[in-house]
This record gives structure tokens, C-alpha cells and sequence, in this order.
């Protein structure tokens, strides 16, 4: 079975700054397609699946999730195997908590201090 990746979206893959995707991101999430299972799970309503519309890079996931709030039980249903799951997201308190709890390996990124997809690369490096 391939191992899984759940992305965060916003301040993840997507950079509200510049309104665009973090440098990097669409060739990051071409390469790992090949490799991984990506998921994707955002919050939002309209301005976001607008957003995600207009995100080319959707195609290298599939599945993708629009949901009001992020719950527990929704990352339960999806990892189905912990130890072949990451969580990749920039909030402490939501996927990469519920990562904790399920065991699955987790990526707390800071947007702030450093891009994403570089931090990203240098986690799959390390431990693919
Ligand atoms: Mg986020």
C-alpha cells in the first residue's frame, strides 16, 4: 500500500500573502504523486473552493476535502494505517494534534519562518 501525505491548504500549500501557491509547491506535489497518496483538507466555504478551483495542482491529489471545520473523527476515518501516514499542516492545535493522537508522523510548518516546500522537502529527505 502507498504510503499517504494529508496536506493542510492555507499557509501550507497556498501563501495568502502572494495569493499563490508557496514557491515550489506544484512541482513538489507532482513528485510526490508518484510516491504518495496526497489528501488534501481545507476549511471553508466559497472563497475557498474558488481558491481551489483555480489550484492547477489539485489533479495531484486524490482526494480532496472542503469541510467547515476540521474534526477528530474525519482524520480517523481517513488513516487507515498510521505508520504509512503523514500530516503536513500549520496548526499545532488541529491535523498535526489529531496526528499525535493517531500516531501517525506529522509536520508542524511555519510559513512565517521559512517556505513550506522547503521544509517539506528537507522532512521527506530525512524520512521519506
Ligand atoms: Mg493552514
Amino acid at each position: 500500500m502507498k504510503k499517504q501525505i494529508i496536506f493542510d491548504f492555507y499557509n501550507t500549500l497556498y501563501n495568502p500573502k502572494t495569493e499563490k501557491i508557496f514557491w515550489g509547491g506544484f512541482a513538489l506535489l507532482k513528485n510526490l504523486s508518484k510516491q504518495y497518496s496526497l489528501v488534501l483538507i481545507t476549511t471553508g466555504s466559497k472563497d475557498r473552493a474558488n481558491q481551489l478551483q483555480n489550484f492547477s495542482g489539485i489533479k495531484y491529489f486524490t482526494k480532496v476535502i472542503l469541510c467547515k471545520k476540521k474534526t477528530f473523527s474525519m482524520y480517523r476515518k481517513l488513516i487507515k494505517r498510521p505508520y504509512l501516514t503523514i500530516i503536513i499542516g500549520d496548526r499545532p492545535e488541529e491535523e498535526i494534534a489529531f496526528g499525535k493522537i493517531l500516531n501517525t508522523r506529522t509536520l508542524l510548518v511555519k510559513s512565517s519562518v521559512e517556505n513550506p516546500v522547503i521544509s517539506i522537502k528537507r522532512f521527506l529527505k530525512e524520512s521519506p
